[in-house]
């Protein structure tokens, strides 16, 4: 007999925008395979009698290596349970999700996908900040700040996102700050663009450093802006409501 596996996102923090479906999903798990990205406020929120199994914190630095965890997840379902991988935001945004439903398929594993609020529309939208806005932005394109801009081999194009008129929504990005502000103003955007850093979004200790492309970094590097944080570039963050807490 083969269990079941879900890939279930949490959303960006909090328990009310958290899904009904990744609710039941959650309540009803034998094993559950976190990070520390859903926040305190949900992770509390686990069932005891599942076997949780703690991955790691946010990103790069992971207890549990990507290999391991699809191995741990495969093993689990192998021997009849109902495994959760639970994500922040949403599984197939920058989550490795894609990743995750492809290793199981290949080892005869069906998985069911449960989609989250994702923390790149929802952490700039509670401080007041839309990603577009018909004055300001008609598109938005969502980078993974976690490739350093100045390495040849980099799969973005700073060229091109230089031109891009709409909003750029930067998730993992703090640690290259400098340098993607900085490829963005070589390729020829306006220094005076504004930007806005919402660290630790929906938490009651969520923090937003605003700036413009000229300053964000020194601004950022004295006010010692940590992950997780989503950086948004574009007129939209001219509509940022001032408060840093918006609950
Ligand atoms: N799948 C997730 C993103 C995973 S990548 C989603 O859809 O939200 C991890 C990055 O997400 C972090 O480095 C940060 O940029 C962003 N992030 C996720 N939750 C956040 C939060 N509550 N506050 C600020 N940034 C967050």
């Amino acid at each position: 007999m083969t269990g079941k596996a879900y890939l279930v996102g949490s959303g960006p923090g909090g328990l009310g925008l958290m899904t009904m479906k990744a609710r039941e999903v959650i309540d009803g798990a034998d094993v559950i395979l976190y990070d520390q990205l859903p926040g305190e406020e949900i992770l509390a929120t686990l069932p005891r009698d599942a076997e949780l199994i703690d991955c790691g914190k946010y990103g790069g630095s992971h207890t549990l290596e990507q290999d391991e965890i699809e191995a741990l997840m495969v093993e689990r379902v192998r021997a009849g349970k109902t495994v959760v991988r639970l994500k922040g935001g949403d599984p197939f945004l920058f989550g490795r999700g894609g990743e995750e439903v492809e290793t199981l398929r290949e080892h005869g594993i069906s998985v069911e996908v449960v989609p989250g609020v994702t923390s790149a529309i929802a952490v700039p939208e509670m401080v007041g900040i839309p990603v577009t806005h018909r004055r300001y932005a008609s598109q938005a394109t969502f980078i993974t700040g976690h490739e350093d801009p100045t390495k040849p081999e980099s799969a973005l194009d700073w060229e091109v996102l230089a031109r891009l008129k709409g909003t750029l929504v930067i998730l993992m990005g703090v640690k290259n700050l400098p340098a993607i502000a900085a490829a963005l103003t070589a390729n020829g955007k306006d220094p005076a663009t504004p930007v806005a850093i919402i660290e630790r979004g929906l938490r009651p200790d969520q923090r937003v450093t605003v700036g413009t492309l000229a300053d964000i970094a020194d601004k950022a590097r004295a006010a010692g802006v940590r992950p997780p944080a989503v950086i948004v570039i574009g007129g939209v963050v001219n509509l940022y409501n001032g408060d840093g807490l918006s609950e």
